[in-house]
């Protein structure tokens, strides 16, 4: 008999979650099958763990992709996104873009439906993971990447475009630039005081809460003074007009607040190599924070344990970073860490903290003990190579 669940809330800036909690999920593509019967049997064994059975979740299938499209003919049935909004929390694996357009992107439609503004990937190095640098356990940062502006707003003109032509006009007719190429192409950059404020102030209460030593905000305000160098000086408005107790600057440097420093992108990437332990919780716009997500995860053995989070206020979807990988379809071959670790993020999110702590507790133990999928394997010396389904064994024997 199917049990009953309740649904997630959100007031006053806070998650009201019942013991029961109706969580839907899409299982995703190609491997994404796998992945998910490997990832909520973890999640049902964490939770049963953490909370002695007083509390589970009560799941909710969504169907969007292929599985959706061969069920209903639409790659992303309106039918989805009202049952994500209506429940709140959701969490889904990999999805197969179909090649040739014509079909919205889940994630585009999400972030924009539910204003997901915040895009969260937390990068850590688990002890035993192959990674191309000497200490990877130095870098351990939650990354905050702004998700609705910047490159994502998406103006763009194609070059020898009548509207490049006239947009160029404009710029030097009307104001006063004086150098562009004919023919050029054009892009805008929109970046907004709330936008970037509401991001920023996302990582200072996430480094508050979790008592991170500091955020940096990461731009390239040195070229681009207006969006760019904008996003600095309103991030540290922000954190000295609504965090003054909590913040200070690195200049002021107080012991027991959250540092708040400002590094330019370039900068950064030399930082988090060289410097990787100076660096915590990182803010900033959309584009560089997609390099730098990736760039980190790299770091630390790569993406295929890397998790990712959409945020909004009251509404976060929570998903692997990696695709379908089709080629192992079915072959319960692949590794589930990372839809396994975005619900370690989940878990956090909603206050379950105990579940997530279980959980990577439960990796810790199976890296440990070796027993690790193909791609772990085939670079760890002395491993045992496991299907997906052995991998989540071995989580759940490890739990604690
Ligand atoms: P991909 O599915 O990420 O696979 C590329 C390679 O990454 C795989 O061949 C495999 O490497 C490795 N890999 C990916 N997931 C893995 C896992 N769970 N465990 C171990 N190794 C893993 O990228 P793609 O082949 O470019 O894209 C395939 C489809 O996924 C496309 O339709 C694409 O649009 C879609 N996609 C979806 C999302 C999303 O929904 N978030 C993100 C990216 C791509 P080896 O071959 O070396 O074993």
């Amino acid at each position: 008999m199917a049990v009953a669940g309740g649904k997630i809330d959100y007031q006053g800036g806070r998650w009201s979650v019942p013991d029961r909690p109706i969580i839907p999920f899409i299982e995703g593509d190609g491997t994404g099958p796998d992945i998910w019967r490997a990832s909520q049997r973890v999640f049902d064994a964490a939770v049963a763990k953490a909370f002695a059975g007083s509390r589970a979740i009560v799941w909710k299938e969504v169907l969007a992709g292929e599985k959706a499209f061969k069920a209903t003919g639409n790659w992303l049935p309106d039918e989805t996104l009202a049952v994500i909004r209506e429940h709140r929390v959701a969490i889904k694996g990999p999805l197969t873009t179909p090649v040739g357009g014509g079909m919205r992107s889940l994630n585009v439609a999400l972030r924009q439906i539910l204003d997901l503004y915040a895009c969260i990937r937390p990068v850590r190095w688990f002890a035993g993971v192959p990674a191309p640098v000497r200490e990877p356990q130095k870098l351990d940062v939650v990354i905050f990447r702004e998700n609705i502006e910047d490159v994502y707003a998406g103006i763009e003109f194609e070059a020898g475009s009548d509207k490049a032509d006239k947009l160029r006009d404009f710029l030097i007719d009307q104001l006063g630039v004086k150098t562009l190429r004919q023919g050029s192409a054009i892009g805008v950059k929109p970046m907004s005081k709330f936008g970037s404020q509401r991001l920023v102030a996302k990582a200072i209460q996430y480094a508050i809460d979790h008592h991170r030593p500091s955020v940096t905000l990461v731009h390239k305000g040195n070229i681009q003074k207006f969006t760019e160098g904008a996003f600095r000086d309103w991030g540290y408005q922000l954190a000295k007009e609504s965090f003054a107790g909590d913040t200070v600057t690195e200049a002021e440097g107080v012991k027991g607040k959250v540092v708040i420093k400002d590094r330019i992108a370039d900068a950064m990437f030399q930082q988090v190599l060289l410097r990787p332990d100076e660096y915590s919780v990182i803010a900033t716009s959309n584009l560089n924070g997609d390099y730098l997500s990736d760039a980190c995860a790299a770091q630390v053995g790569g993406l295929g344990m890397a998790p990712g989070a959409n945020v909004g206020d009251g509404y976060a979807v929570f998903e692997a970073t990696h695709g379908t990988a089709p080629k192992y379809a079915g072959q319960d071959k692949v590794n589930p860490g990372s839809v396994i670790l975005s619900g370690v993020m989940m878990f956090e999110e909603i206050g379950w903290g105990a579940a997530g702590k279980a959980i990577v507790a439960g990796i810790e133990g199976a890296l440990a003990a070796k027993k690790v999928t193909y791609d772990l394997a085939r670079q760890m010396p002395g491993a045992t190579e496991v299907p997906t389904s052995t991998f989540a064994d071995a989580i759940i024997a490890h739990l604690k």
